[in-house]
């Protein structure tokens, strides 16, 4: 019923790894005339394509609270029906409802991840909670769950369409894992654990941002900075004479264990002392040490799904995911460790012989990893982005290489329109025409950063798609690359072309929804699933005749020398043991924590951490997990709880289905027309594993993942 944002994972792949996250909720206001408020009727520009020009901040707040209201009313309605409960005067009702909050959210959304303001933020504040509460009081609600259980009992004589059936073990499914078949004390219970959670994830997020910020290292002599940039040692300086230490140097902490600065730092006692910085920020003993804080969580999550039925929260958390179980994604992950640690241990083996060659005398430690595999990069690829990026001009990346590929793949076109409104002047549209030449939908792009846009790249929608309400999909990708100066043309990293596909990968997904529902619309699927469509687009980047299609010199017209070529690619498998690896003791951890049983949820976090990552086979000292649990955001207050793992499963999803087209002839329009059919259109209309399996011929392996890392040839 409700749209969703994506969040998108970083992206895995041939260069660095780009960083994308989403935020969500949003509103914005004041008082507003009702009969002025342009939410309150569905716009009546092309596919409803929101008419910014009539649109005030002040619009939101009204507009989200009235469809708020008007959802209530119309579940209380189906609720409290006194006719028998049919899938029509149930399901289809709910399918139905909240129109006028999804019209107001979809933009609302949109406005406040990549354009806000202090009246916007504020109303994001306020309303964010009654959202919750929104969504609540309608999985919770006895009655209509009652309802919604006698359809799915009856399923199997109901003579459903396939499409229709999924729904209602859906919207079973959904009840049944809010809790709503819980008796009233029970559900009073776990509201309270879930309250007790909630303040604490919001005091562990705020105590690591103080972590973070206490744990920042003060340096007093320059010449511990040796190595830094003059950009970098200026940073450092102004950071500190904002901390009122004129005169010093204030190195800040990343959220990651590893810290960049780490690359550049030649002293080694200063890297030891930025490391350790990092590492134990969150164990002081002070008014910051998470330890008790996540003990608790844990204990509360372990606690929930007790009362739910299940035996861990990973147990019940991961139900309606791809992966279904814990023992799937424990399988999955102890296929990877062997891989990933063997790699990493002759990663390591050459760093040593550098540190040896330069006669340091000293054996490999964390602190140390970064700073000698940039040198070994350097020596090994030699990549400057500098001669990159003329190949790399934003408005040929985007015309003749994503949307090259997706009309060399599905037979798509595109027409730029200057009418439709937009939110922001550097926002560019998109008609998106099919194969058969018809409106498929629209393709919002908002490619620059600005001070008032979230980090890092997204897509949504606008409007999702849906036969049942009559709805083609409004799409947008927002990314945060370098604006030119006015008039000179944008050139971009690698990195950053490669967001591109990735993000319009999700756009993909979007596009090609073809569903009855709207709640099994294309991109709406689980969390280990999601990324698959997105991972997978980018694989196009460095198809050859992609690839040669767009990546020419923006002054020259010339191809990218085949040199530069062979370094991107090579360089992109480097130090892949080291990333993978840190990235599992994340899993690991992760995984650890969610699957403990209740009777035993009562754990002291460092003890438990080791041995926990020894268990997994993880206990190569020189790769710290990529966060430890003291400062694991993610998992404590960030929602991914037990799906750190999501962002390798996704990558295993996307790698064999790319080596399926590997394997039958590449980027060609019936390859891509198969995909298209098999996977982008079908939504949550089927089973993740099944989809997969129909498309791919056999479950997902592991293989191509490792072969694309380097791990394995
Ligand atoms: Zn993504």
């Amino acid at each position: 019923m409700n749209l969703k944002k994506l969040s998108c994972l970083p992206a895995l792949a041939l260069l660095a790894v780009t960083g994308v996250s989403c935020k969500h909720l949003s509103t914005a206001g004041a008082d507003n005339g009702e009969a002025t408020n342009p939410f309150f009727e569905a716009s009546k520009l092309s596919l409803q394509a929101p008419d910014f020009t009539r649109i005030k901040d002040s619009d939101y707040q009204p507009a989200l609270e009235e469809g708020m209201k008007q959802q209530q009313a119309e579940i209380s309605k189906i609720a409290d029906n006194t006719e028998a409960p049919t899938f029509e005067n149930t399901l289809v009702a709910m399918e139905k409802s909240g129109q006028l909050l999804n019209r107001v959210n979809g933009v609302f959304n949109l406005v406040t991840s990549a354009n806000t303001n202090p009246s916007l933020q504020k109303v994001q504040e306020e309303e964010a909670p009654k959202m919750a509460a929104n969504n609540d009081a309608i999985f919770l609600n006895t009655k209509l769950f009652k309802r919604v259980q006698a359809i799915y009992q009856k399923r199997d004589e109901l003579k459903l369409d396939p499409e229709s059936k999924r729904l209602v073990e859906y919207y079973e499914q959904k009840f049944e894992l809010a809790g709503a078949n819980l008796s009233d004390g029970a559900k009073d219970t776990l509201k309270k654990y879930n309250q007790e959670e909630a303040g604490l994830s919001a005091k562990f997020t705020n105590m690591v941002l103080a972590a973070n910020k206490a744990g920042a290292l003060l340096i007093t002599d320059k010449a511990e900075l040796a190595g830094l940039s003059d950009a970098e040692i200026q940073a450092a300086a102004d950071n500190a004479k904002a901390a009122k230490q004129d005169g010093k140097w204030l190195l800040s902490l990343q959220n990651t264990t590893q810290q960049p600065l780490l690359q550049s730092l030649s002293n080694r006692a200063t890297r030891q002392k930025l490391f350790e910085a990092s590492y134990n920020r969150a164990e002081k003993g002070d008014a910051n040490d998470t330890r008790k804080t996540i003990a608790r969580i844990a204990e509360l999550h372990a606690l929930a799904a007790k009362l739910l039925g299940f035996k861990s929260y990973a147990d019940w958390k991961l139900r309606d995911q791809m992966a279904q179980s814990p023992e799937a994604v424990e399988q999955f992950l102890g296929k990877l460790i062997p891989a990933a640690t063997a790699k990493a241990k002759v990663e390591a083996a050459d760093i040593q012989a550098v540190i040896d060659q330069q006669k340091g005398g000293f054996k490999l430690a964390p602190w140390d990893w970064n700073y000698y595999a940039e040198q070994v990069r350097k020596a090994k690829y030699d990549l400057d982005e500098d001669q990159i990026k003329p190949y790399f001009e934003l408005d040929k990346v985007l015309k003749d290489g994503v949307f090259y590929a997706a009309n060399r793949l599905y037979g798509l076109t595109f027409k730029e329109r200057k009418d439709l409104p937009v939110y922001q002047p550097d926002v560019r549209v998109f008609d998106v025409f099919d194969k058969d030449g018809s409106q498929l939908g629209i393709f919002y792009c908002d490619y620059f950063k600005r001070d008032n846009k979230n980090g890092g790249a997204w897509m949504s929608n606008i409007v999702g798609q849906s036969k049942l309400l009559n709805q083609k999909p409004v799409i947008y990708n927002v990314c945060n690359f370098t604006k030119p100066a006015a008039g000179k043309p944008a050139l971009i990293s690698a990195d950053d072309a490669k967001t591109m596909f990735h993000e319009f990968g999700h756009g993909l997904h979007g596009l090609f929804a073809n569903q009855q529902y709207p709640t099994l619309a294309s991109p709406n699927t689980a969390r280990d699933y999601v990324e698959f469509p997105s991972q997978f687009n980018e694989h196009w980047m460095m198809d050859p005749k992609v690839f040669a299609h767009f990546a020419v010199h923006y002054q020259t017209g010339a191809p990218m020398p085949q040199a530069l070529v062979d370094k991107i690619k090579k360089a992109g498998t480097f130090n892949q043991g080291y990333a993978l690896t840190e990235a599992l003791g994340g899993d690991a951890i992760d995984m650890a924590w969610n699957t403990l049983g209740a009777d035993n949820a009562k754990q002291d976090v460092d003890k438990f951490e080791a041995t926990s990552l020894q268990k997994a086979g993880l206990n190569l000292s020189e790769v710290p997990p990529r966060y430890r649990s003291s400062y694991f955001l993610h998992i404590w207050s960030n929602g991914y709880a037990a799906g750190y793992y999501a962002y390798a499963w996704t990558e295993m999803l996307d790698d064999d289905a790319f080596s399926w087209f590997q394997e039958n002839g590449g980027l060609t329009r019936a390859n891509g027309q198969r995909f298209r059919d098999m996977i982008l259109s079908k939504g949550n209309t089927e089973n993740y594993g099944d989809m997969f399996k129909a498309f791919r011929g056999h479950n997902p392996d592991i293989k191509p993942m490792l072969v694309s890392r380097g791990l394995v040839k």
